[in-house]
């Protein structure tokens, strides 16, 4: 999956340090991020090539010793820079090396909170980095803003040698999916997976299992597998107005997942060789 880079170390303790000329930078314009492609690799601007004042920059984590900050800027300020184009988020997904694709959609996730955050959802002040933590602080009310994420799940509903296959409606991704949903507050994730798969799907399921987890910076969630077994009734009644298709699938007409970048690529892979 795309956070699996070993051997390299993603580290994310927050620093507050200051970006050295040879320090990687991340530029994002709209939903678009600057790259450079070069022998099918992607890199990111250095410091050095970013007419960026010192504040504009802000220390993210660091992939073994590399270093990487985001500038922050409005979308119109986005630099242009030689030899680099901005390319739709999604791009990533594809992308090598890996490690500076999930560099890249990690940056992404933190892009957002930065962008949403620069005043107090209390009290309307502008708010300012905090020093100490990965935080914006308000220095009017006290107000101590930190990192959002989303937790949501993702189901191999299995029978047998079935596994229940959804494609979603109007959106940008076109592959083959699982059941997924948010977490509503109040809610385990265990009864989070039972009512996602009963709005979709109109399943009920026994037997959840976790399977893993994944950071999934694109859309600023934290995302848990989970498998479960039909209980009952295996008729679908498919949620329209969110999906397209909904429908059981057996383990030997899955096409092989050859790009296992995301979680959901995985389960449906982990079902066709080696079932549950
Ligand atoms: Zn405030």
């Amino acid at each position: 999956m795309i956070q699996d880079i070993e051997p390299y170390v993603f580290k994310n303790q927050f620093e507050n340090i200051k970006p050295q000329n040879d320090d990687n930078v991340f530029v994002f314009r709209e939903k678009n991020i600057l790259l450079k492609k070069e022998n099918e690799e992607i890199s990111v601007p250095k410091v050095k090539d970013i007419m960026a004042k010192e504040d504009e920059l802000i220390y993210l984590f660091a992939i073994d010793d590399k270093k990487y900050f985001l500038y922050l800027s409005d979308d119109d300020k986005a630099a242009e820079l030689e030899g680099y184009d901005y390319e739709p988020l999604r791009f990533l997904r594809s992308a090598k090396p890996m490690e500076l694709s999930f560099a890249g959609e990690t940056a992404w996730h933190l892009n957002l909170w930065y962008r949403d955050n620069r005043f107090c959802g209390r009290c309307g002040h502008k708010t300012l980095h905090h020093t100490k933590e990965r935080a914006m602080a308000c220095p009017e009310c006290g107000n101590v803003i930190y990192p959002k994420i989303a937790p949501a799940v993702i189901v191999g509903i299995t029978d047998g040698d079935r596994i229940v296959i959804t494609r979603y409606k109007g959106r940008e991704y076109k592959g083959i999916a699982l059941v997924a949903g948010f977490c509503e507050i109040g809610e385990s994730m265990e009864a989070t997976v039972r009512r996602e798969i009963m709005e979709e799907v109109g399943l009920k399921v026994k037997n959840i299992r976790y399977y893993k987890s994944q950071p999934w910076g694109f859309d600023q969630n934290i995302l848990a597998g989970y498998y479960c077994e039909l209980d009952g009734d295996d008729n679908i009644t498919r949620q329209e107005d969110e999906l397209s298709v909904a429908e059981w699938v057996s383990r030997d007409e899955l096409q092989e997942q050859t790009n296992i970048i995301s979680l959901t690529a995985e389960m449906i892979e982990n079902f066709r060789r080696n079932g549950i």
